[in-house]
Formats: structure tokens, sequence, C-alpha cells
């Protein structure tokens, strides 16, 4: 009986050993990552520059609606069934699934953030060849 008592404290004293160093670990990690976080943040702040792509929006047109927000898509065109008359053709507009019927979409450049890093001056060089601009 006292064997069994002992065993259980043992248990007991093990299962909080490992609760408390698994705590102690998830607070040293998070601390680490919000410093990292706030560390990267300030040298982005001091080098980022206007997302090219969206010129600083953060959002572009939705490249699949323009910006209509809706396409024209009928979800039996060429079917069989709309050419024997059975299902009608008369609205053919849906909302765009791209966009979500927004209009537009998340800048993949930035990711939304509206700033990037700039592109090491090779990079840019070579972008500059590429385009045959400047
Ligand atoms: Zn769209
Ligand atoms: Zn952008």
């Amino acid at each position: 009986m006292a064997a069994a008592a002992a065993f259980g404290r043992a248990v007991l004293t093990a299962g909080g050993t490992m609760l408390a160093l698994g705590a102690a670990t998830m607070a040293v990690s998070s601390v680490g990552m919000g410093v990292a976080r706030v560390v990267l943040a300030r040298r982005k702040a001091a080098t980022a520059v206007d997302c090219p792509s969206c010129a600083g929006e953060g959002r572009v047109r939705c490249a699949a609606c323009r910006g209509a927000r809706v396409i024209e898509h009928h979800p039996f065109a060429g079917d069989a069934l709309l050419f024997a008359g059975a299902v009608s053709a008369r609205t053919p507009w849906c909302a765009c699934p791209m966009c979500g019927a927004a209009g537009e979409q998340v800048c993949v450049n930035c990711l939304g953030e509206r700033t990037v890093l700039p592109a090491p001056r090779e990079v840019r060089l070579y972008f500059c060849e590429a385009e045959g601009a400047r």
C-alpha cells in the first residue's frame, strides 16, 4: 500500500516537473520570438521602401475580374444540357471566385504590408536590363 502511494507521488512529481519545464520552455521561446520580431520590424522600418508592385497600397486590382467583382461565367456553358435547352444561360454573371467579389487581392509582393526591403543592387540591375529600361 505504501509502495503504491509512493509510486503515485513519484508520478505526480514527474508530471509536475514536465509541466513546469514545458511552461518554462514556452515562455523563453515566446520571449525570444518577440524580441526577434521587434528587431526585424525595426530593421525593416529603417530600410523599407514602398512596395513597387502595389505602389504601397498593399492591395492590387484583381487580375481575374479586373476590379469588376464579377466574371461572365455559366457553370453549364458548353454543357450538353445547355444546348438541349434544359438549362437557361440568361444569367452568366457570377461573383469573382479569385477575389471573393472584393475586386482586389492582397499584393503578393509585400503580402499586404505595403513596404518591402529594397532589392540588392545587382538584382535591380538584372531586372532593369531585362525590362530594357534605364
Ligand atoms: Zn476578382
Ligand atoms: Zn505590395
